[in-house]
């Protein structure tokens, strides 16, 4: 502390005291006192006079000080927040990313890449604590805004509020992502195919639903980590992806949720950094059969619940049972088909083992012992007919 503050901090003390106190009480000149203690630092006055409360410098208030200064004198003359007047800011025009130093950084909207470069800007006093910043963003021109930072925080035990305004310049470029996007780049093909068939509507579906959860939820996003282009061609599906790391788990997923067998394969196409560049190509081959439909096996018919990659989960019509098969023991299967082969029946008479329907096809009555665990729940039942066979099936199908 300097001379002068010291004997300012001095003239308050005094001034503070009851007035009796000062003029009249004091066992010494009060000239002599003030000359002692202005050698003396505020912590020695303290310790001298005998008293635990402080004084203000700047107002002479007796409360808590905050490096001299009580409460409201400090928040008045301290700046705990810092914000330059011009913030530039650059964007991609396709994904709202930001660009860093050296880098680019994704956000959901321009607003939120805006609000978080703004706060990045913001310097913030030592030892203030839980800021919680609100922003307002007015255009003020094509490209420019300003920008308004409410803020509200802590300082030991006292609350802060301020304001800061700033001008927001944007730029807008194309992000490194986005440029390869746009220049269709890719490092890995994956293709969908089924054996001998073509994919159905649902099966496509799935699979692009795959895909694309894959790369929007990875764990560690890579800037690569995108679907430049997909195709529908042949009964299945190609997805060109960035980056051949992605497109390689992606088709562990897919071929794990089609029980599909994959087969790698690559192309060199260059060099690039001293390295050898390859291309891959993962072609995943769906088996015949897909979950629903009906498979004559051995002489029995199956309704496939599940395909693994080993085996399938399927039931038997017949008895009702389920039941497992290996995709080995069903090279010779006949795929008859799915719910193209169902009907609805109306039911004539039920009892416990029997239940007698009538053939949708020829009005014909027919009577079927009912498979394990079938029960009739309304006035119909679906069957599935394998020429002049008819079987009920099941109610967990
Ligand atoms: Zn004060
Ligand atoms: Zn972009």
């Amino acid at each position: 502390m300097g001379r002068n503050k010291k004997a300012d901090a001095v003239k308050l003390f005094v001034r503070g005291l009851p007035a009796q106190v000062s003029a009249k009480k004091f066992p010494f000149n009060t000239k002599y006192f003030i000359t002692v203690i202005v050698l003396l630092s505020p912590k020695s006055i303290k310790s001298t006079i005998g008293c635990n409360s402080m004084y203000c410098i700047n107002c002479g208030s007796e409360c808590k000080l905050y490096e001299h200064l009580c409460g409201p004198c400090y928040i008045k003359k301290t700046k705990f927040f810092k914000l330059r007047e011009v913030v530039k800011i650059t964007l991609c025009s396709q994904c709202s990313a930001r660009e860093k130093a050296n880098h680019w950084e994704e956000y959901s909207s321009d607003k939120e890449a805006i609000d978080k470069a703004v706060i990045e800007n913001i310097v913030i006093y030592n030892g203030i604590r839980s800021p919680n910043f609100k922003l307002e963003l007015q255009p003020i021109r094509t490209n420019n805004l300003r920008a308004t930072v409410s803020i509200e925080a802590r300082y030991d035990d006292l609350k802060i509020n301020a304001e800061l305004i700033s001008e927001v310049r944007l730029k807008y470029s194309t992000c490194a992502r986005c440029s390869r996007v746009l220049g269709n780049y890719f490092e890995a093909i994956i293709q969908l195919r089924g054996a001998d068939r073509k994919l159905d509507e649902n099966e496509l579906n799935l699979a692009r639903t795959i895909v694309e959860s894959v790369l929007t939820t990875l764990d560690h996003p890579e800037p690569n980590a995108f679907l430049s282009k997909v195709e529908y061609l042949h009964g299945g599906i190609d997805f060109y992806i960035g980056s051949s790391t992605i497109a390689k788990q992606i088709s562990r997923d897919l071929s794990k949720k089609f029980a599909g067998k994959i087969k790698e394969s690559s192309s060199l196409m260059g060099r690039k950094d001293g390295s050898d560049v390859y291309r891959f190509t993962y072609s995943i081959r769906l088996p015949e059969y897909k979950i629903g439909d009906f498979i004559k096996a051995d002489g029995r018919i199956y309704q496939v619940l599940k395909i693994l990659q080993k085996h399938i989960h399927c039931i038997d019509l017949r008895s009702g049972q389920t039941t497992q098969l290996k995709h080995q023991a069903l090279t010779s299967a006949v795929i008859l088909g799915a719910d193209n082969l169902v009907y609805d029946a109306v039911v004539v008479v039920e009892s416990d083992i029997e239940v007698q329907i009538l053939d949708p096809e020829n009005l014909k009555i027919v009577e079927l012992v009912k498979p394990k665990n079938f029960q009739v729940t309304c006035e119909n039942v679906k069957i599935f007919k394998d020429q002049d066979d008819i079987f009920l099936i099941p109610n967990l199908v």
